[in-house]
């Protein structure tokens, strides 16, 4: 069966995150990915987490914790758009992952807008290591979910092709409106 947008990231994931990697979890959430990307990066790769709310922060340290993952973590109370206050320009950075729009079951007014998820994205281009992956899972069927959507389709569209592959992941006969994936992998070197 074709995967969902949701499982496909965790494959693209996968593919390329190694021990040792530093990696970004753009929006902890309930912490799920936070966990996945742990495991991913090992005893001496680091995770960086970002959430806006105190119970994302609490539900994902409480997860990290019974799986004894939480050492691996940086968990950050703040918004991804602060990541170049937190994350040298030098570090390199294998993958970022995004998980767009609201908190399931929580406050629903709380969503990733693009106006934060845009600079979040530039920080991260810059620090991204030839292969490395920006994923980003969007959800559009909420308001202000669409406009967020074509702000993040547009910067994909327009990274240069001879240093980035961008990918569109998104099932286009189903109602509802399914999340949809974006894949940003580098090519080249960034010049410095
Ligand atoms: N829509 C997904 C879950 C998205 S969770 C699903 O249905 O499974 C999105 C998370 O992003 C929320 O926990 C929210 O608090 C967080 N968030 C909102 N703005 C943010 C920001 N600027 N930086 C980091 N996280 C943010």
């Amino acid at each position: 069966m074709l995967q969902t947008a949701l499982h496909y990231s965790h494959e693209l994931l996968k593919e390329i995150v190694q021990p040792g990697d530093v990696v970004v979890d753009g929006t902890m959430g309930n912490g799920f990915d936070t966990v996945f990307l742990a495991e991913l990066v090992g005893k001496t790769g680091l995770v960086y987490a970002f959430d806006v709310q105190e119970q994302a922060l609490t539900t994902t340290t409480e997860r990290l914790k019974a799986e004894k993952l939480l050492e691996r973590t940086q968990l950050l109370l703040q918004g991804h758009e602060t990541l170049s206050q937190v994350i040298p320009e030098i570090q390199p950075i294998k993958s970022a992952l995004f998980n767009l729009g609201y908190l399931p079951h929580s406050d629903k007014s709380i969503i990733t807008t693009e106006a934060t998820t845009i600079p979040a994205l530039t920080a991260l281009i810059s620090r991204l290591v030839t292969r490395g992956r920006i994923i980003l899972v969007i959800y559009s069927g909420h308001e202000g979910g669409e406009a967020e959507k074509q702000a993040v389709l547009n910067f994909a569209t327009e990274l240069p092709q001879e240093d980035f592959s961008v990918l569109y992941y998104e099932f286009i006969n189903q109602k509802h409106s399914p999340p949809s994936l974006v894949c940003i992998e580098r090519k080249k070197s960034p010049k410095k």
